[in-house]
């Protein structure tokens, strides 16, 4: 074996994983049971006191999800993750880890709209309040923060808009006032942006987007960077304190700088329930395997698609900062040189109707509420993922009424733009 770290294509296809050591199956089996059959009583009792780790029962743990937790905390660069049943069951989980009814967390307005329904509806049922901000005001986020809040939560590159926030500067303004940043990394993957090395301490997916990549299967994980001193506030009492039901221990004492992981596991996972079925887990695992081969391909698509319609007399504008010209091309080759991602936005001169009937006239394009996928994607966010929401927080979103968002298939890029002109040439 080679004394090197692995480079990322390697960790892509072989982190986590090896030949079943029963059977010799080369690909990772589907472990489809929902229990595990115990050595002895005493081997039982150590896996329910955490004195020894095992599977109990699918709900907490499977040898198919360890798999993929592997892999995508190597692909990461983090100590260890959590898959869950979805992205917003995973966001659950980390809340549920670090808040108590009345604390408050910071979080960018520039959200994927489901994660400002959860943060700003949902969450409310628990008293847990977010702090909306504008990721690229720095100021703005450090003057909410208060002795009640628990994180600082970002997208690495924000969806709808595409762009990328600076993680550094934020990881700073948050370490400052003794806070974790988690950074959903959805949209960039670890293939173009690995947050932990920019100052985050929690990164979140949902893997239904580009690790999976096939638009089969919902999915979540949490991967903890083990780069964040849980005991040193008492704010974050889960991982602090002492927990009756394993026998006094102290998570953050024992596991150290995998206790996040192991807390959202053994408390979050435990209680609330999202787990992801092995089958999911699978399919996930395969998809992440091309990872690097489909997130170059939609970057170069998506650049070229970008281009063509910046140049024609009946678009607007586009936002993608892989465009030259583009405000955040600046902060995009800082943080993601090999490209700019598949999804961004454009506006049609015009407005509202015209968005409609170029939704409505695409063949390739697929009209439909998802990003990341193989196929090429297009939906209008006023009239559905950002609905919910009022004009101005749509805006703030980068998601007004004349918007359509686009999310670049691995197609052939000829046919790509080809649908895009025919469809023009309908408004
Ligand atoms: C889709 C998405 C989520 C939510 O994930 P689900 O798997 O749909 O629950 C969260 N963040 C971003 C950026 C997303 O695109």
């Amino acid at each position: 074996m080679a004394n090197n770290e692995p480079g990322f294509s390697t960790l892509a296809v072989h982190a986590g994983a090896q030949p079943d050591p029963t059977t010799g199956a080369r690909a990772t089996p589907i472990y489809q049971t929902t229990s595990f059959v115990f050595e002895d009583a005493d081997h039982a009792a150590s896996l329910f006191g955490l004195k020894a780790f095992g599977n109990i029962y699918t709900r907490i743990m499977n040898p198919t999800q360890a798999v993929l937790e592997e892999r995508v905390a190597a692909l990461e660069g983090g100590t260890a993750a959590l898959a869950t049943a979805s992205g917003h069951g995973a966001q659950l989980i980390i809340f549920h880890t670090i808040m108590r009814p009345g604390d408050n967390f910071i979080a960018a307005n520039k959200l994927y709209g489901g994660s400002i329904n959860q943060f700003g509806q949902a969450f409310q049922s628990f008293d847990w309040q977010v702090r909306w901000a504008d990721p690229a005001n720095i100021e703005e986020i450090e003057s909410q923060i208060d002795d009640r809040t628990r994180a600082v939560f970002i997208e690495s590159l924000a969806n709808p808009g595409g762009t990328f926030v600076d993680i550094a500067a934020i990881a700073e303004v948050a370490h400052k006032h003794g806070l974790p940043l988690i950074v959903d990394n959805t949209m960039a993957s670890p293939y173009l942006v690995r947050p932990i090395e920019h100052g985050a301490d929690i990164v979140v997916h949902s893997l239904t987007k580009f690790i999976g990549g096939h638009g089969n299967s919902m999915g979540g994980i949490i991967v903890d960077g083990g780069t964040f001193d849980w005991s040193n506030s008492g704010n974050y009492p889960m991982l602090s304190e002492p927990r009756p039901e394993y026998g006094g221990m102290v998570l953050h004492e024992t596991f150290g700088n995998f206790a996040f992981a192991i807390a959202c596991r053994v408390l979050g996972l435990r209680d609330l329930g999202p787990a992801i079925a092995p089958f999911n887990a699978f399919l996930l695992l395969t998809g992440a395997e091309t990872l690097p081969l489909r997130m170059q391909r939609h970057c170069d698509n998506a650049l070229e698609a970008a281009r063509w319609l910046n140049a024609h007399d009946k678009v607007a504008w586009v936002s993608y900062s892989g465009l030259e010209e583009d405000d955040n091309h600046a902060l995009m080759q800082q943080y993601s040189p090999k490209g700019a991602g598949a999804v961004f936005t454009f506006g049609l001169a015009g407005g509202y109707e015209a968005g409609v009937k170029f939704v409505e006239s695409l063949e390739i394009f697929s009209h439909l509420a998802n990003i990341g996928d193989t196929k090429s994607l297009v939906i209008h966010p006023a009239s559905t993922t950002h609905r919910q929401l009022s004009p101005e927080q749509q805006t703030a979103a980068g998601a007004g009424p004349d918007v359509v968002r686009l999310s670049i298939g691995i197609e052939d890029i000829a046919d790509i733009i080809g649908d895009l002109e025919q469809a023009l040439a309908k408004v």
